[in-house]
């Protein structure tokens, strides 16, 4: 896990440690891989006050201690939750390949946008009625998909496809111990 300061440590508080959650371009896998820290989850919650993530779609977001973001930024949307994120969460962490490198989303770069939306809505097999979506009410994709830290500053990174339940452990057990994240190799292996 790479850090840049002590905010980890300056997040604990006599208050329960108040921890939002979201997915940008992401598949929840991250989501389900936090979830899988199994009995711990009832330590946690005795700790921790989950006041928004994409179970229960709350869409304000104040005084936040602790943002963990999953997924890449696809679009205008992508980028004004994870600005919102930025201002309101005292920290913030990258969690999985997708939020720190792009990951399996930033594959369309290779190609480019327009021969995508091309593939994929005028001349894939099986299409029928050829148009690309142009609804004004869906959010306008980014030229080139970017991971997090291009766009805001991170804290903290859990790196891989998902990040293993252990590194989660690591990460909340430091929260309410009120020291640094310390991952081992283990941990931050990515296969
Ligand atoms: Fe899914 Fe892997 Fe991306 Fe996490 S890092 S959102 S598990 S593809």
């Amino acid at each position: 896990m790479h850090q840049e300061n002590s905010e980890v440590a300056q997040a604990q508080s006599p208050e329960k440690i108040r921890i939002a959650s979201c997915s940008l371009a992401g598949c929840f896998g991250c989501h389900m891989s936090m979830l899988d820290i199994d009995e711990m989850v009832v330590e946690v919650l005795e700790h921790v006050e989950y006041c928004r993530g994409p179970l229960n779609d709350v869409r304000d977001l104040h005084n936040v201690d602790v943002g963990i973001v999953e997924g890449a930024l696809c679009n205008e949307d992508n980028v004004k939750v994870l600005r919102q994120f930025r201002e309101n969460c005292r920290v913030l962490v990258a969690v999985g390949a997708c939020a720190i490198t792009g990951g399996l989303p930033a594959m369309r770069n290779h190609y480019g946008l327009t021969a995508c939306l091309k593939e994929a809505y005028l001349d894939a097999d099986g299409v029928v009625n050829p148009a690309i979506p142009c609804d004004p009410e869906l959010p306008r994709l980014l030229n080139r998909v970017r991971p997090i830290q291009e766009v805001v500053r991170v804290d903290y990174f859990l790196p891989g496809c998902p990040p293993p339940a252990a590194a989660f452990a690591e990460l909340f057990s430091a929260l309410m111990e009120g020291r640094e994240p310390v991952l081992d190799r283990e941990m931050a292996r990515f296969d």
